[in-house]
């Protein structure tokens, strides 16, 4: 088997200054699982509210009767909390700054022009028609309208539903569609890379394709490229608040009443419409990124995220914003126009926490150490990541590359339907162990069990259950509350499923092994495609690698790998049994891979992640029936991989 992973203390300039020590954990963990009613009470105080909470839980998850509500009696209005309470102490205070694609572009906004942008954009919102609980759907560039947008919503108590600015119209209609969407903001153009995004075009080709549910456009010049404007049905943003006040009180909103629709990545399968709520959901937004994030008054905060994707929403606006921090918004690519942007942004904005994925770790690792090197990086305290678990190799970079060992990294594992950050290495609180989620955020309560749902205790591997609900947790799929009780709390009654696999190890640190429906099965030995994937990331020659399992004659399932090389490498058959035998060595005999493709790329949802549903298809020689294949950020790498597909038959 593989070596021990490598155990890094906390690094102690990073300890001396943390808000948590390992004792301050433990005691807030075991009083949040003692009594979640009184620690969820307390932390409900964290908020504003325009009329007290007398209940905090009020949760079911019996399946004939299930129902999630916090703070239920309560009400309040998240943008109340997120902007106005901070004006009298903070008005001057940067709220965002915004990078735009270009590096010579850049814009910083205070608390008080936050405060009057988001109330003429909520009163334009009005002037439109929009009311309390309609439906809004944002497609959008990363660009501050995009927050505006988001938090306009939540000023009048509007349901905001964020479509990734990169989706094709099939895809936005279908959103549209399936939460009954009137209204639609969106931009001239988006601007990524130095490529223009036809979001307009794009938006009246879904206008046409959702069937009449769609009445208003509300568009945001980005570009000044030229558009077609539809009479009556669009508006321009600029000209629509000419005339409208910079004052609009917030609406008061019961706890319970619906925040937003987030559809997720689409990795598994039909993305879901998960939504969630307005207090619990703020509560647990703002605590998490407090805590995750060991935040500090003076921090400038940056998550690379899309506002496309759940990151966006907690950890770039309700999250940082609740907690009154600067928070970056970046609207561009982190290669462009190369890959020392990130770092020479930090330098240029003291940035001193910085949030990313793997998958932008990983593009970044393949240009080598020179373009962050180039950097100082000396402003950065924190670094992040989410999104797929992180191979150890990436870690590795990121810890020592990028964060000149002196910076821990916190990986947050956590799902849309989770609304935040559920197991974590809280800074400060733990050695760190590259690629492992390591442990439950405060209230959460892991459990692992078999496919029959016997709990498995010690070190071990199984199904990643949570046994309590948490105040940030999904309520339902919008419009469709059967598919929420089947997906989440029918396999193991009286948990929610959270579909991922995990290990424990024997100090007791978890490990998210990938998705359940992902797990290999060769010859009755179960194994995650983390642990094969990242054997294989670590070997000198490999950028990227995807896993994945197909029907073997004699061992049941085979393993499939598809792997990307780094810049400069060339496949070969002696590469292709070198690398066999590097995962040999790695693991061990049995997670040899049987069959290995080279490619130039591998399919990715929009929010970066490997699709291995579509690899898997591939694999299995089922082309004809790849599923949803809408969230795919490029369509055309599906192609190459079944043409080159090893073993045709
Ligand atoms: P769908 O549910 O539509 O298939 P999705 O699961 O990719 O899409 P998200 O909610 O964006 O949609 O992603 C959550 C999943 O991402 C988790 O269930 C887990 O598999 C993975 N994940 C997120 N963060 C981490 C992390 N830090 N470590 C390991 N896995 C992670
Ligand atoms: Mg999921």
């Amino acid at each position: 088997m593989s070596d021990q992973p490598k155990i890094y203390p906390v690094p102690e300039e990073f300890a001396a200054k943390a808000n948590l020590s390992p004792e301050k954990y433990k005691e807030m963990y075991e009083a949040s699982i003692a009594d979640p009613e009184a620690f969820w009470g307390e932390q409900g105080k964290r908020l504003d509210w325009i009329k007290p909470y007398t209940t905090v839980k009020d949760v079911s998850w019996e399946t004939g009767d299930l129902h999630i509500r916090w703070y239920a009696d309560g009400e309040l209005n998240v943008t109340a909390n997120c902007i106005d309470r901070h004006l009298a102490t903070r008005g001057d205070k940067t709220a965002f700054i915004w990078i735009g694609d270009d590096p010579d572009e850049c814009h910083k906004v205070s608390y008080k022009e936050l405060h009057a942008a988001v109330c003429r954009f909520a009163n334009v919102l009005k002037k439109l028609g929009v009311k309390k609980g309609d439906r809004v759907t944002i497609y959008m560039p990363m660009i501050l309208e995009a927050a505006y947008a988001m938090l306009a919503c939540a000023r009048i108590g509007a349901v905001h539903s964020v479509v990734f600015g990169g989706f094709s119209p099939e895809a936005l209609a279908g959103r549209i569609t399936d939460c009954d969407s009137g209204v639609l903001i969106t931009a001239d153009e988006g601007v990524r890379g130095g490529r223009k995004v036809p979001l307009k075009v794009n938006a009246d080709k879904a206008a046409d394709l959702s069937n009449g549910t769609l009445k208003t456009m509300l568009v945001v010049k980005r570009t000044g490229a030229d558009i077609n404007m539809v009479e009556g049905r669009d508006h321009w943003l600029h000209e629509a608040a000419e005339d409208v006040s910079s004052d609009c009180p917030p609406e008061p909103m019961n706890a319970e009443d619906p925040l937003f629709i987030l559809y997720t990545s689409g990795s598994t399968g039909k993305p879901k419409g998960v939504m969630h709520t307005t207090g619990g959901y703020l509560v647990w937004a703002s605590m998490t990124h407090e805590y995750v994030f060991d935040l500090k008054e003076d921090d400038v905060y940056w998550c690379s995220a899309d506002v496309g994707w759940v990151t966006g929403h907690s950890y770039i606006v309700y999250g940082p914003l609740a907690n009154g921090t600067t928070t970056v918004m970046f609207e561009g690519i982190p290669t462009y126009p190369d890959a020392s942007r990130f770092w020479q942004e930090c330098d240029k904005h003291g940035v001193s926490i910085f949030y990313t994925a793997p998958t932008a770790i990983r593009s970044l690792m393949r240009e080598g150490e020179d373009p962050v090197n180039a950097t100082s990086r000396k402003s950065i305290r924190l670094l992040g990541t989410v999104g797929e678990p992180i191979n150890p190799e990436a870690w590795e970079w990121y810890f020592h590359v990028v964060g000149d060992a002196r910076c821990p990294i916190v990986d947050t594992w956590w799902q849309t339907e989770t609304g935040a950050t559920m197991m974590v290495p809280l800074p400060g609180t733990t050695d760190l162990k590259p690629g492992a989620a390591s442990h439950p955020f405060f209230g959460i309560k892991p459990v692992l069990v078999d496919a029959d749902g016997t709990e498995l205790p010690g070190a071990t591997e199984g199904n990643l259950l949570i046994t309590d609900s948490w105040p940030g947790q999904m309520r339902t799929v919008y419009g469709d509350h059967q598919r929420f009780v089947d997906t989440y709390f029918t396999a193991y009654p009286g948990n929610y499923f959270t579909g991922d696999g995990c290990r424990r190890d024997e100090d007791g640190f978890y490990w998210i092994t990938g998705r359940v429906d992902d797990v290999i099965n060769v010859s009755g030995h179960r194994m995650g495609t983390a642990e094969v994937e990242s054997a294989l990331v670590s070997h000198d020659a490999v950028a990227e690698a995807a896993v994945v399992g197909y029907p073997h004659d004699i061992k049941g399932q085979g393993i499939y790998a598809y792997v990307t090389l780094v810049q400069g490498v060339e496949p070969d058959e002696a590469l292709r049994k070198n690398l066999v035998q590097h995962v040999r060595a790695e693991i061990g005999p049995i997670a040899s891979p049987d069959l290995i493709q080279f490619s130039p790329g591998l399919p990715k949802t929009r929010s970066g992640k490997i699709m291995r549903r579509i690899l898997r298809k591939i694999a299995e020689n089922e082309f004809a029936n790849l599923g949803d294949t809408s969230t795919l950020a490029e369509p055309e790498v599906v192609d190459d991989l079944i043409e080159n597909r090893q073993n045709k038959g």
